[in-house]
């Protein structure tokens, strides 16, 4: 059966980055490999809008999340998290690894936080060392409003570190211009390569705060990446053959226009909400991002039998909903080597597995309604 990858990470490599790949090994202290990091380093920084160094870890995107804590923070510091999904609460969890005063921001799934309780927790808890935030919330599809963020976070002495693991490359995040501290993401994501390496962009205030950091890290240590950086290395081995990739999507993503490439995203994405809204079925973000749709399943029907469905029967693979959203949500995504014919194949694929699960739809009426808006 042939295979439609279309969740949100990972997400399918295009041709070139899979030749690139196919290359031999090369050993990484040498003039070659410098050529090539180099050459993904200034790409990244394309791409995150930022002139900001940037790390990279041969690690998924929770390793630079974890790297984004240990770097800049000391034993009970006080930290603001934004838990609005699955990856705002996995920075609770590590921050409570690392022993810190985490305080959460609870937003009901789904919704997007409401920037000014930002301004009130920062305005009485004056010791809050950093905040953190996802760019798109990927287990909800709600997109976080990063620039009025960034305006009150960067009034006060805290970073502020975004989580754009799966919107890096997908939504606009102005990292210099709007005054983001970190940005974290991974290679499997928006950035169509294999998983495995994450990178983090480190601001000066954020580089001030290593200074005193204690907390314990020896393999995501930003301050040695940053020492090797200059000579276009890394610390330890880098993931070599995941580079060779990453560099050829760069290439592709430069010549594309980043630009371009956020407008297809936002085509894409329209297409498919107003596919989703055509069967009479609700979108789940109230504010979705460009990266990834979740659909709410119609009533009386399991997302889980749906997501099986198309993935046994019809070889079309999306994601379902995590935790609490079990059975509830289907997730359609829009990020990295995507394009109008992969959309029309899931909204297709989404009808006919609803209507064999018993949902009351006319055969082929999203897919008319994403057409219009793909090609018009
Ligand atoms: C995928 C993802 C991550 C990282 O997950 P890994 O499994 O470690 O790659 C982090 N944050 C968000 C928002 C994600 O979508």
């Amino acid at each position: 059966m042939k295979k439609y990858l279309l969740t949100p990470g990972p997400t399918p490599i295009p041709e070139n980055a899979n030749l690139a790949m196919m290359k031999p090994i090369i050993h990484h202290r040498t003039p070659e490999f410098a050529n090539i990091f180099e050459e993904v380093i200034e790409g990244l920084k394309y791409i995150f809008q930022t002139k900001n160094d940037i790390i990279v870890f041969a690690a998924t995107g929770t390793g630079g999340m974890q790297a984004s804590i240990s770097n800049f923070l000391s034993s009970s510091d006080k930290i603001l998290v934004i838990e609005g999904g699955k990856f705002g609460q996995r920075f609770s969890k590590i921050g409570k690894s690392y022993g810190l005063d985490v305080i959460p921001i609870e937003v009901e799934w789904g919704k997007a936080v409401d920037p000014e309780i930002i301004r009130q927790k920062l305005d009485s808890n004056e010791d809050i060392k950093a905040v953190y935030t996802t760019l798109c919330e990927t287990s909800t599809g709600v997109l976080t409003d990063i620039k009025t963020i960034a305006e009150i976070v960067s009034a006060t002495d805290a970073i502020l570190v975004v989580d754009a693991v799966s919107a890096l490359g997908v939504c606009e995040l102005k990292t210099d211009e709007w005054n983001v501290d970190v940005v974290i993401s991974g290679s499997q994501k928006g950035l169509m390569t294999p998983p495995g390496l994450s990178f983090i962009s480190v601001s000066e205030k954020a580089w001030a705060k290593t200074e005193d950091s204690n907390l314990p890290e020896f393999y995501f240590s930003a301050m040695q990446g940053k020492d090797k950086l200059s000579s276009f290395n890394t610390p330890w081995t880098p993931a070599v053959t995941l580079l060779q990739g990453l560099n050829a999507v760069i290439k592709d993503i430069k010549k594309q226009g980043l630009e371009n490439l956020l407008n297809k995203y936002a085509k894409l994405a329209k297409a498919t909400r107003s596919a989703v809204e055509s069967l009479e079925m609700e979108i789940f973000a109230s504010q979705p991002a460009n990266a990834v749709t979740a659909i709410k399943a119609p009533q009386g029907i399991d997302s889980q039998e749906v997501v099986k469905y198309m993935r046994d029967e019809l070889g079309v693979i999306i994601s379902g909903g995590q935790a609490q959203l079990k059975g509830k949500i289907m997730r359609i995504a829009h990020m990295g080597y995507m394009e109008e014919f992969d959309m029309i194949v899931a909204i297709s694929a989404l009808e006919v597995a609803l209507k064999k699960l018993g949902y009351d739809l006319e055969l082929g009426k999203g897919v008319a309604v994403a057409q219009n808006i793909l090609f018009e």
